[in-house]
């Protein structure tokens, strides 16, 4: 079994044990003789399942008893529609700082239901920066403060969490869920899709307060209701079963590894290999202001088009797959989650080490 580093944005890698877990119990899940894929969500089975999930969940982070868990559908994009609808209901007003195309886009669909505002963008340079926002840029009236943590296509994350005084914090967290410890207490919402960190495609997982539920507008879909998918339980409609067991099974995986301080330190030494590679490389650069510089999602350059696409195409032969930067920025990008192995990054920068030898 020749099994590849891969290095996409998302889907992406998921732990090896967990997917050996899986196939495992792929026919026969704990004597049940049916796979998760096949039980009912109503069954006691699975609801051990789910909420094992839920526990870890609040076990790893750490989450106050005041906030719900709820595992939903539609993707990250479909709560950019949720959250102005659940929240923007007192002022009709929320402020936005926009860091990429995934801020954006959750800004563009909030300006359909009131007075969105973008309070501060990064878009002048390209969003390799993230601006500071501090609490006198924040207008006291908006509803909440928008934020996206970590920047998929950027390869940015915030060095700090925004102080929004009274007003509730809500951040889109897909690229960084579970990548470090994050203080939950800080944050409204926090919620991220799992394709990147955490599971397969079709589940989104979203912390949020108690007192921000129960005030949404009357024309929300009832699947975006999040007040109504609390009280359900996340199991208003049958929810993503099989991808939910596989984020139980990353979580597992997580707390064997000694939980979230531990997978930041892994964290940070796979970053840290590509980023002190490119300071002592005089071909590979990396575009992003360095104290913004994401632990996830690096992208580099070499100034050369050409080059790029040579060196993205030895690279997929040497078995390093999808390091092409995303189609709107072009360029390289190295998404390095939870579940890459420092082994991969090593021999990444050992193969980049050749390619600019035999390219200088
Ligand atoms: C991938 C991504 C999204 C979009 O997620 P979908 O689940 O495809 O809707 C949103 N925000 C961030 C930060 C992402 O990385």
């Amino acid at each position: 079994m020749a099994r590849v580093y891969n290095f996409s944005a998302g889907p992406s890698m998921l732990p090896l044990e967990a997917l050996e877990k899986a196939q495992k119990d792929l026919l026969d899940y704990q004597g049940s003789g049916q796979s998760v894929m096949e039980m009912s969500h109503r069954s006691k089975v699975f609801d051990d399942i789910i909420k094992e999930a839920e526990s870890l969940f609040r076990e790893l982070m750490n989450i106050p008893g005041n906030y719900k868990v709820l595992f939903l559908q539609g993707g990250a994009s479909a709560q950019f529609s949720a959250i102005p609808l659940n929240f923007m209901n007192k002022n009709n007003k929320a402020d936005y700082i926009i860091t990429g195309v995934w801020a954006k886009k959750a800004f563009q669909e909030a300006k359909k239901y009131g007075d969105a505002r973008a309070v501060a963008s990064s878009e002048d340079k390209v969003y390799t920066y993230i601006p500071k926002v501090t609490k006198e840029d924040i207008d006291p009236e908006a509803d909440y403060v928008y934020i996206c943590m970590n920047n998929t296509i950027y390869g940015t994350k915030y060095p700090y969490i925004p102080d929004t005084g009274d007003v509730p914090l809500i951040a889109d967290v897909s690229s960084c869920f579970l990548s470090e410890p994050l203080d939950v207490t800080k944050f409204a919402m926090v919620y991220g899709g799992a394709q990147k960190n955490i599971a397969p495609a079709g589940l989104v997982v979203a912390i949020i307060r108690e007192d921000m539920l129960g005030n949404a507008r009357d024309i929300t879909p009832t699947m975006l209701n999040y007040k109504i998918q609390a009280d359900a339980d996340s199991l208003y409609n049958t929810p993503p079963c099989w991808t939910i067991y596989m984020c139980k099974l990353v979580l597992e995986w997580i707390k064997e590894k000694g939980g979230l301080e531990a997978i930041k330190e892994n964290n940070i030494k796979k970053a840290n290999l590509l980023y002190d590679f490119f300071e002592e490389s005089k071909l590979f650069k990396s575009p992003v202001n360095k104290e913004d510089r994401s632990l996830m999602n690096i992208p580099f350059v070499t100034g050369d088009a050409d080059l790029d696409a040579k060196f993205v195409k030895e690279a997929t032969a040497a078995g390093f797959i999808n390091l092409k930067g995303h189609r709107t920025v072009g360029g390289m990008r190295a998404s390095v989650y939870n579940a890459m192995p420092i082994e991969g990054v090593e021999k990444l920068v050992a193969f980049m080490k050749e390619f600019e030898k035999a390219n200088a």
